[in-house]
């Protein structure tokens, strides 16, 4: 199995690249009850909690790979399990496709 820590939505089409940039300049109300939202587990989260900015759902985040200039997406569910199962920090981002992530690894 591969690490999902940063596991990203692979070739995204446009339209969900389209569609992920739009629901990040929705009002975080509307955010929430996007199909792509995932609540967050606060029980899960503490132990970033001391930094008082807990986040209380994801969304799918779209990003450029900082390596390539590729944009991806990183998806809601693979951010919850960042957060709450690999106690990631919640100043961590992805920054980088799969490709060039891969790429690393295999040096
Ligand atoms: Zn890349």
């Amino acid at each position: 199995m591969a690490d999902p820590r940063f596991e990203t939505g692979r070739n995204p089409s446009a339209k969900e690249l389209w569609e992920a940039e739009r629901v990040l300049q929705l009002h975080p109300e509307q955010q929430r009850t996007h199909p792509s939202a995932l609540s967050a587990d606060p029980e899960k989260l503490l132990h970033i909690n001391t930094y008082g900015c807990v986040p209380d759902f994801y969304v799918d985040q779209p990003f450029i790979c900082r390596g390539c200039g590729k944009q991806e997406i990183w998806k809601a569910r693979n951010q919850k399990w960042y957060y709450e199962e690999a106690k990631g920090h919640t100043d961590a981002k992805a920054v980088e496709c799969n490709s060039c992530r891969t790429q690393k690894k295999s040096v």
